[in-house]
């Protein structure tokens, strides 16, 4: 394309990463004749959050993350947070289904594998897991669900985490065949693949957007930095989306729409423990998540997990949370300093007065030694050795911080969609649950931006066919939930 050539799009996303992967996806199956483009900074697809070393490849689907089902004052446990990201997982598993049996890649386990996902806890935390096991027990797509106060039934589900522990203190399990790892980098690039081979689409990598202006009409004027080139290239789109991970914050605010005001951003970086020895990968065969630390943000649970990146088996643990001011893992330490604003300081201000307890967990977290985190490991498995573990860097995460009436500012750990009110763009804040529930942060998307569209009997029919409880909760229709997690089983080749 020629320098400073306008091109008109109908939709122009921002960022190669699983979300925009996914909106991408949707968009040109709901209407093939769309003219779509993605641009990404780095030279590769998914380099950011979405590789599979950057996240932890759970497939959330509240089977074992404990942080999704609080217990109120009374004891009782408030499974809605499970339940509604139970939902979208399964959202998740019948987008996939559908694209592998369309020829998206040759199975399934090219990124999914069945892997249990277990809860562990010990001591006073025994009766909370057993009243989260009961709360659950009513809703249907938990009830496969198993809870023991056995060692000798924790020993088969864990080897590895029950081996050498100390008989005196009580412990409890819940154990899922549901569970899974994903490898969201391999999904990432599967479904771009299949977009470029699409008329109508186009990916170009090494693209940093760097403005984006809304132009009388409503359409989007968008300046992309080819690095080969000494202007940038300008496009325009009736659509955009702004899927640039932790970098979100900022193009929001560059598009100066109200909506956008006030929001800042807080990174939190994240560390494995990284296992070396073939022996130890292959004691383990499971999830297994703790109950997360008093002060620690809910991502920060340690958890020991059975992984498959680039289909090697691997044994990690961690994240333990670090500081660093980068919105990317590839971006720039000015990138906090330079996002705080007129109208995000007192947010960032409050939320920071707020939340002193998990920046002395940060603080605590960041001058942790080697042998600190090995110690943190023992408490999961109790004869871990110093040389069979190394250190490597996660994903940056961007939490929320939002103007609040009440208390000035508020540190949020989901995510959420900022749109316009005319609905011409729209970014994708925070990191939490994540990509597991990518498919129905985009059908959220496409609720709030294409709203007519998305009334048609086209696009709802299509939607039906892709995700066929779009529009409908698994927990309330038994015979649905059977036949989509069967399609699950047959096209993903998952065990349960
Ligand atoms: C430590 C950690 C553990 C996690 N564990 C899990 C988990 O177990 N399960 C789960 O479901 N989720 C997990 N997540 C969250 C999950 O990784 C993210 O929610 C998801 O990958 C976000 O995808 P994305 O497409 O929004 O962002 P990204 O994958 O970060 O993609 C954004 C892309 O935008 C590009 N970009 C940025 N600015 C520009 C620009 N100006 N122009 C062009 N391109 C730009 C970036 O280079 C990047 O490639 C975890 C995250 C972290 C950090």
């Amino acid at each position: 394309m020629d320098q400073g050539l306008i091109e008109h799009v109908d939709a122009l996303l921002i960022g190669a990463g699983i979300m925009s992967a996914t909106v991408a996806t949707l968009l040109k199956e709901l209407d093939p004749s769309l003219r779509v483009v993605v641009f990404e900074r780095l030279t590769r697809v998914a380099g950011e959050s979405s590789d599979a070393r950057n996240n932890a490849g759970t497939g959330h689907a509240a089977l074992c993350e404990l942080n999704y089902t609080p217990q109120r004052a009374d004891g009782t446990i408030d499974t809605s947070k499970a339940e509604k990201i139970m939902e979208c997982f399964e959202q998740s598993k019948q987008l996939w289904s559908y694209l592998v049996d369309k020829g998206m890649c040759a199975s399934g386990s090219e990124f999914i594998r069945s892997i249990p996902h277990v809860s562990f806890v010990a001591g006073e935390d025994v009766s909370f897991l057993r009243a989260r096991y009961e709360a659950l027990q009513n809703n249907l797509l938990f009830r496969s669900m198993q809870f023991s106060e056995s060692r000798e039934q924790l020993a088969c589900w864990m080897p590895l985490v029950m081996n050498g522990r100390e008989a005196d203190t009580p412990v409890a399990a819940t154990f899922s065949e549901l569970g899974t790892d994903v490898d969201f980098g391999a999904l990432t690039r599967a479904l771009f693949a299949r977009l470029e081979a699409m008329d109508g689409f186009d990916l170009y990598l090494d693209h940093e957007v760097r403005q984006l202006a809304q132009d009388a009409d409503g359409a989007w004027r968008v300046h992309v930095q080819d690095e080969e080139l000494d202007a940038p290239l300008k496009y325009r789109a009736n659509f955009v989306f702004i899927g640039a991970g932790g970098a979100a914050i900022d193009l929001l605010d560059a598009s100066d729409i109200v909506e956008g005001q006030g929001y800042g951003g807080f990174p939190v970086s994240g560390l494995w423990l990284v296992c070396k020895n073939q022996d130890v990968i292959g004691r383990h065969n499971a999830k297994v998540y703790g109950k997360a630390k008093l002060g620690a943000p809910p991502m920060s649970v340690p958890h020991l997990d059975t992984r498959y990146i680039g289909g090697e088996r691997a044994l990690l643990f961690g994240p333990f949370a670090g500081f660093s001011t980068k919105f990317l893992k590839e971006g720039s330490y000015l990138d906090m300093p330079t996002s705080v604003t007129a109208d995000n300081i007192l947010p960032m201000l409050h939320a920071g007065i707020r939340n002193v307890p998990l920046t002395i967990y940060l603080i605590e977290q960041v001058l942790q030694s080697h042998e600190d985190r090995m110690n943190a490991l023992r408490e999961f498995v109790a004869d871990a050795s110093s040389d069979d573990w190394t250190l490597e860097v996660a994903g940056q995460r961007v939490q929320v911080i939002k103007k609040d009436d009440e208390v000035g500012g508020k540190l949020e750990f989901g995510t959420e969609i900022v749109s316009a009110r005319d609905n011409t763009i729209a970014a994708l804040l925070g990191a939490s649950p994540g990509a597991s529930t990518s498919v129905s942060v985009a059908l959220d998307l496409l609720e709030d931006c294409f709203p007519e569209r998305m009334k048609t009997e086209r696009w709802r029919d299509k939607l039906r066919e892709m995700i066929p409880s779009y529009g409908h909760k698994l927990a309330k229709d038994p015979a649905l939930a059977e036949r989509v997690r069967a399609h699950a089983r047959r096209s993903l080749g998952l065990r349960a």
